[in-house]
């Protein structure tokens, strides 16, 4: 598979890319403390496996790192993969990190940031995710409009969860956005 994005999702992609690097940062300060030194690391070949296989995340990552049957894209400093991660890596927060939270809010926080990457894509192919897409033929059939109001709303929560990570506060209006992506702890 070319892992050049088709002329037709090339803006989508460039999008999805820099969405994504935007929430793995913010992910990356909460997480590191707790997965630098982490001796039974969540990855797995098997979900590596879709960023190989997926034909969106191909055209995210661009191919670029090397896949291994045994490792897949996990490296000595963590994941190899700075974009075109299967959204599962972004959603996926162990037990460890979620227990450590000070809050229920902060919990529920650590959730919806975890979640972004994977609404921007949600039935965005087909009524399927688009990462899901086997083909090119199923990436020409991406809704084009229906990714750019999704990310559009991912656009907006990202700020908002990074004030609250940062400063702890959630007003009516954030909450009412962060319930677009994930339901809230208090409905
Ligand atoms: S998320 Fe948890 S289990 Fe996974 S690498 Fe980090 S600390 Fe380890
Ligand atoms: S974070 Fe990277 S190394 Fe870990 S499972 Fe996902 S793609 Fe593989």
């Amino acid at each position: 598979m070319n892992p050049t994005p088709l002329p037709e999702i090339a803006v989508i992609v460039e999008q999805y890319r820099s969405f994504e690097l935007r929430v793995g940062r913010l992910m990356q300060e909460i997480c590191v403390p707790f997965c630098k030194g982490c001796r039974t690391p969540c990855c797995r070949v098997g979900i590596c496996r879709e960023a190989q296989e997926s034909p969106f995340l191909q055209a995210v990552h661009g191919a670029i790192q090397g896949f291994d049957v045994r490792h897949g894209y996990l490296g000595c400093n963590g994941c190899k993969l700075t974009t075109g991660r299967p959204p599962v890596c972004h959603a996926f927060v162990c037990n460890l990190i979620v227990s450590s939270q000070p809050s229920d809010w902060h919990r529920y926080a650590i959730d919806c940031l975890g979640n972004l990457v994977g609404f921007v894509g949600k039935k965005a192919c087909n009524g399927r995710h688009l990462v899901e897409a086997l083909t090119d033929d199923d990436l020409r059939k991406v809704n084009i409009r229906q990714f750019g109001r999704q990310l559009e709303i991912a656009e907006t929560a990202l700020p908002i969860l990074e004030a609250f990570l940062n400063h702890g506060e959630l007003d009516d209006h954030a909450i009412s956005v962060l319930a677009l992506i994930r339901k809230c702890p208090s409905s």
